[in-house]
């Protein structure tokens, strides 16, 4: 049984992987979720049960190893190998260059399976994508546990993502948590966390 979108979002934030607040992104926009998807992972049995969505979705494709860019990537792809017994690999980049190091190989006529935590842009897994390519190897589809693209990201292949999560970000002059004078807090600050603890208390 694959988890539903809301049981999803029921472990993201009993995790704290999602806090709802008012936060300053590191792109300086501003916005009233932020999302951490280490958080959640951090404990395996959600990575398990999470990744089993996607595990389920891919199944019955023929493929032999899961390929996956560091690091967000790295627990998502090993678990999902795991519950599929397919090899797993991981790319890194070096110099900007998405690269495979650690002796790691893909050969010609091989078929990859490329998983990731967390798109918002695509970008790593793009060049992943295109790294398989360049070894001969064929992709077979795309894995991922968060979509937060807004639907926007499309790499041309089978692509599942366990939960979509729109992103509603402000720019700080038009920000109406800003104008309702409620203070803004860095994700990971220390006042992110005592805001939590107060939220908790109400
Ligand atoms: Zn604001």
């Amino acid at each position: 049984m694959s988890l539903t979108d809301k049981e999803v979002l029921e472990i993201f934030n009993k995790t704290e992987a999602l806090l709802n607040g008012h936060f300053l992104l590191t792109s300086g926009r501003h916005s009233d979720k932020y999302f951490q998807c280490a958080k959640v992972l951090q404990y395996p049995k959600y990575n398990e049960l999470i990744c089993k969505n996607i595990a389920d979705y891919f199944k019955n494709f023929e493929f032999n190893a899961i390929v996956c860019p560091a690091i967000g990537g790295i627990v998502v792809g090993q678990e999902i190998a795991r519950q599929l017994g397919k090899r797993f690999i991981f790319t890194e980049r070096e110099n900007n260059s998405m690269t495979l190091r650690r002796g790691f190989k893909i050969s010609p006529g091989e078929k990859i399976l490329v998983c990731e935590d967390v798109v918002t842009t695509g970008g790593s897994v793009f060049e992943v994508i295109d790294l398989v390519k360049q070894n001969g190897a064929n992709v077979v589809g795309v894995g991922f546990i968060v979509d937060r693209s807004n639907g926007k990201v499309n790499f041309g292949y089978s692509q599942y993502s366990v939960i979509k999560m729109e992103v509603i970000t402000y720019l700080k002059e038009d920000c109406p948590l800003c104008k309702k004078g409620i203070e803004v807090v860095k994700p990971g600050s220390r006042k992110t966390i005592d805001k939590k603890k107060l939220d908790i208390k109400k």
